[in-house]
């Protein structure tokens, strides 16, 4: 048996070219959906994923702003760049790279991003309403992944769902979308006791840790769908996931390959939200 590859760069693809209608719609009204990026300090896998937005961003006809700071920049001064951009009638979407330097508190520095621009869903007005069911901006990459599932035509209601990690801009609220499509889900975590045990029930399974290749086809249950959110460099530095993708493709049913899998979609995702985000103006202008 070999998995069926589940690929994040075709499905963003053919999210994109849907979008790119959107937009067009929105030009015509004369709004260009605007994304502003800031950048603080010099990392330079955050930098490699700034670019990849403003390039997804340009490719789109969007208009894109980066606002790049030195790693010095103080908290205050970082809360009014966003207060400036909650204000600019040309942005529609505000990101702030992440991380950040140890001197700025990330949840101030979220909380100041006005929830009508928080393309990346990390407001606690968002995540609130995420969690009551409510339309709002759903965080990109487990948004990505309901999609990957909805397009591959994978049935969530009364599947047993398994996400392991429990960050706030992946794990927990991948679990709360797929609960909110009927799924029974268990978290599980780093204090997780006996986690094969847990993962072999699962009928879907995400992997959203950061170790590279620790999910083995030991882990798996045969005929599982496995999405693979992990982002790592291996041992020759190559792009790799959570999940060893040669054993487990050998066991799932659906895979996800890295790169090429849940990746495009958190790009994708984030211009869905943008073009969402500046839709909400035009509708207010009505
Ligand atoms: P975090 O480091 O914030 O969270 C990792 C989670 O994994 C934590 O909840 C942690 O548990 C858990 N964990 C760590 N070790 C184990 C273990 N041995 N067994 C079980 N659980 C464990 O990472 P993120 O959520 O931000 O990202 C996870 C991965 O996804 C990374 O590789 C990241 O690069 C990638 N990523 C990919 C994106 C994409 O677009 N493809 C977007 C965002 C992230 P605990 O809470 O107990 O510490």
């Amino acid at each position: 048996m070999s998995s069926i590859l589940i690929s994040g760069k075709e499905i963003g693809q053919a999210i994109r070219s849907e979008l790119s209608i959107r937009i067009d719609r929105l030009k015509n009204r004369g709004i260009t959906p605007g994304l502003a990026v800031i950048l603080v300090g010099e990392n330079s896998a955050s930098k490699t994923y700034v670019a990849n937005k403003q390039k997804t961003c340009e490719a789109l006809g969007m208009h894109s702003r980066l606002l790049s700071f030195e790693s010095e920049l103080t908290e205050r001064e970082l809360i009014q760049a966003i207060h400036s951009l909650n204000n600019d009638p040309e942005i529609h979407g505000i990101l702030v790279q992440l991380p950040l330097p140890n001197h700025i508190t990330e949840t101030e520095v979220l909380a100041a991003i006005s929830p009508a621009k928080d393309v990346d869903g990390f407001h606690p007005i968002n995540i609130g309403k995420m969690m009551l069911g409510q339309d709002t901006f759903l965080p990109c990459t487990p948004f990505g992944v309901m999609k990957l599932l909805e397009h591959s035509h994978i049935e969530i209601s009364g599947k047993h769902a398994v996400v392991i990690g429990r960050s706030h801009i992946v794990g927990k609220p991948m679990g709360q979308l797929l609960l909110q499509k009927d799924a029974t889900v268990t978290y599980a975590h780093s204090k997780t006791a006996n986690l094969k045990e847990i993962t072999l029930q699962a009928d879907i399974l995400v992997v959203a840790v950061g170790r590279t290749k620790m999910i083995t086809s030991d882990y798996v249950k045969t005929g599982a769908v496995v999405i693979d959110v992990g982002m790592n460099r291996d041992e020759n530095n190559r792009l790799c996931g959570d999940v060893d993708f040669d054993s487990v493709k050998e066991k799932a049913a659906y895979l996800t390959p890295v790169p090429g899998g849940v990746g495009p979609m958190t790009i994708t995702m984030l211009m869905v939200n943008t073009v969402k985000s500046a839709e909400n103006e035009l509708l207010q202008d009505i």
